[in-house]
């Protein structure tokens, strides 16, 4: 069985998958945990206890979601201490995720014993691909040699495994299908797919660059950052926490959640009803530019759960790329899936 783990700084969430034929047996989350090494020894428990698993040895091996990869993971690695040295030291790129990923990666060893197989799945591995000129942002260059400033994308385990699951909908190899995915949920982003590698998209040096999203504000004219700290005599922590968990749709009209938006669209909130078109206009400018990159496209996709979920949203896109006759898909994203999937190949 393979045991799919994404851990939290405050939760760990788990799914275990048949190995033959990856059926997912058992989904849990544990919250507010207190230590990890506590957490695991609890989901084995749990497992035990409900007769899912009779001991640990039925785990072939446990796959791990990380955060940030940095340049130096383009792909799912098996994970032994050099691995979990690079996570660490990547830290400092995702200082919220990688050390919880990483305590979560040494309470298996700790739980499951030494000899347990376990591989890391990076966020950002599948935008390794994105050519220089679009993931170096023109800033004086020594910033990206001292201190890894670029664009690295997010989603990445999620925009691979719907464009795979496009792919076989066309008929066609990945490697020779070109693709817009959007990944719109509370985070947003979208990715340009060329030969079924990612040569685009729109998250950035972290998640809060591109499309405007639940609490985040997307691209927004970097002066402001600084212009409003002196404004609202704010500290850094404190301009942070508003454009990641203050802005988006929470800014704009009050809700990050895109159904009670559309409610109060409904009753004529006129904040709502801009904050939806915002949304959607933003949408709309990276199809456009993506377009001219990829220069041509077997099919846009929707996923995450906006794209899967809000017809309203896709309606209004859909009306604009129906003029260019493009092919759209609604696809289920399952990164625990895609988790599992990769890590299959390493047991
Ligand atoms: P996360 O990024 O946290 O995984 P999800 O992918 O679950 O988030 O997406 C959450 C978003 O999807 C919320 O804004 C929610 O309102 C929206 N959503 C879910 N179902 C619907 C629906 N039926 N109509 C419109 N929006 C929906």
């Amino acid at each position: 069985m393979i045991l799919v783990i994404n851990s939290g700084s405050s939760s760990i969430k788990y799914k275990l998958f048949m190995k033959s034929n990856l059926k997912e047996i058992y989904s849990g989350i544990k919250e507010e945990i207190t230590s990890h090494d506590e957490a695991i020894y609890y989901i084995l428990k749990k497992l035990k206890s409900n007769n899912i698993i009779k001991s640990k040895e039925d785990i072939d091996i446990v796959g791990h979601r990380v955060v940030h990869g940095g340049d130096y993971f383009k792909e799912a690695v098996k994970i032994d201490n050099i691995v979990m040295d690079k996570i660490s030291e990547l830290s400092s790129l995702a200082p919220l995720h990688n050390p919880a990923n990483l305590s979560g990666i040494k309470a298996v060893y700790e739980v499951f014993g030494d000899d347990i197989k376990q591989v890391a799945v990076f966020d950002t591995a599948f935008h390794q691909t994105i050519p220089s000129y679009a993931s170096i942002y023109p800033l004086p260059y020594e910033y990206y040699e001292k201190y890894g400033v670029k664009k690295y994308g997010f989603h990445g385990t999620s925009h691979h495994y719907v464009a795979k699951q496009a792919a076989k909908q066309l008929g066609k190899k990945l490697e020779d299908t070109n693709l817009i995915t959007m990944h719109l949920g509370n985070g947003a982003s979208v990715c340009a797919i060329k030969n079924g590698k990612s040569i685009d998209t729109s998250m950035g040096f972290t998640p809060l660059e591109g499309l405007m999203m639940g609490t985040r504000c997307g691209n927004i004219d970097s002066s402001l950052v600084v212009y409003l700290e002196e404004k609202l005599n704010c500290t850094n922590d404190e301009m942070t926490t508003i454009l990641n968990k203050q802005s988006g749709f929470k800014g704009l009209c009050g809700s990050s959640d895109l159904r009670e938006v559309i409610s109060l669209a409904k009753k004529d909130d006129k904040k709502a009803k801009l904050a939806i078109d915002i949304f959607i206009y933003r949408i709309k400018e990276y199809i456009g530019s993506y377009l001219m990159i990829l220069e041509d496209i077997d099919a846009i996709v929707f996923t995450g759960g906006i794209g899967e979920n809000s017809s309203l949203v896709r309606d209004e896109i859909c009306n604009t790329t129906d003029k260019f006759n493009l092919k759209h898909f609604v696809i289920h994203t399952d990164e625990e899936l895609a988790i599992a999937e990769l890590s299959k190949e390493f047991i």
